[in-house]
């Protein structure tokens, strides 16, 4: 079967053996370990998976066209899931310590990755994630306080995860070649972190701050609060400062008053 990359579901096939190797590689799979590929696409990077044996194999692919390129190219060496990953519920596959992988369709990554961060199921749960972004929102997620690209992806993707980049790939490595670089992260979870009553108000929070970024954060605890002198004073707030130059655990910390407060 010919395939034709489709733009519009993010089609940038890896085709750099190398670079699928190493990927494969940082999730240093033993042979009971459950794996899941998001996006596995023509299974260039599938392939490799199922050479390290994999317990229980998952796929969830949109494209409906190619999944019976995968089903014929794999067989019965995987389990395809036809269907949209922003719309699948995780606990459906019932079992613990995924490990992730996705070369992910750039235009929804960081839903993705928000979506896989709140994910919390008592049958369901990863213990690494291994996901491709392009280079810039990478940036985002491992950009810590006072730098340009810091903000909401930063602070929401270190609330529950250790991140770690492990490279970046050119765009010679993909086909089409995308016009941007990639970046390959890991991303595992912390075994402490602050538990919220609701994920999304962390969402909601850094979106009041960061809408307006070069605005000083007395408008957004106003926005917030009805008495922000309350959460000045309970985290000693410097109220000159802007939004980038607050820590990740001031927002985390930030929220968890929030939530006491809008009991
Ligand atoms: N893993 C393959 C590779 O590396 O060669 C393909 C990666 S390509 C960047 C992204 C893949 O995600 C495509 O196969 C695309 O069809 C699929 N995709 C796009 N949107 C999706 C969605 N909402 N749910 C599941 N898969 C999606």
């Amino acid at each position: 079967m010919k395939i034709i990359p489709k733009k519009s579901l993010g089609q940038n096939f890896l085709i750099d053996k190398n670079i699928i190797k190493k990927i494969c590689n940082v999730g240093n799979l033993r042979i009971n370990d459950n794996v899941l590929e998001i996006g596995p696409g023509s299974g260039n990077l599938t392939e490799y998976i199922i050479q390290k044996k994999p317990k229980k194999f998952y796929v969830i692919e949109k494209d409906k066209k190619l999944i019976d390129h995968l089903i014929d190219r794999f067989d019965d060496k995987l389990t395809v899931i036809n269907q949209d990953i922003l719309e699948y519920d995780l606990k459906l596959l019932n079992d613990k310590d995924f490990i992730i992988f996705g070369n992910l369709p750039y235009n929804i990554s960081s839903q993705i990755l928000i979506n896989l961060i709140n994910t919390s199921y008592s049958n369901f749960s990863y213990k690494k994630l291994i996901l491709m972004f392009q280079k810039e929102v990478a940036d985002r997620i491992l950009a810590q306080d006072n730098s340009k690209n810091y903000g909401r992806l930063s602070i929401i993707s270190s609330w529950k995860l250790d991140i770690k980049k492990i490279m970046d790939i050119y765009p010679s490595s993909f086909f089409p070649k995308p016009k941007v670089m990639s970046s390959l992260l890991l991303f595992k979870p912390k075994i402490n972190y602050i538990k919220f009553k609701n994920p999304k108000n962390l969402e909601y929070i850094t979106n009041v701050f960061f809408n307006q970024k070069r605005k000083m954060i007395k408008k957004p605890l106003n926005i917030l609060f009805t008495n922000s002198k309350e959460v000045v004073n309970e985290l000693d707030l410097d109220m000159n400062l802007r939004p980038q130059n607050l820590k990740k655990d001031t927002f985390y910390k930030i929220c968890l008053i929030y939530e006491r407060l809008s009991n």
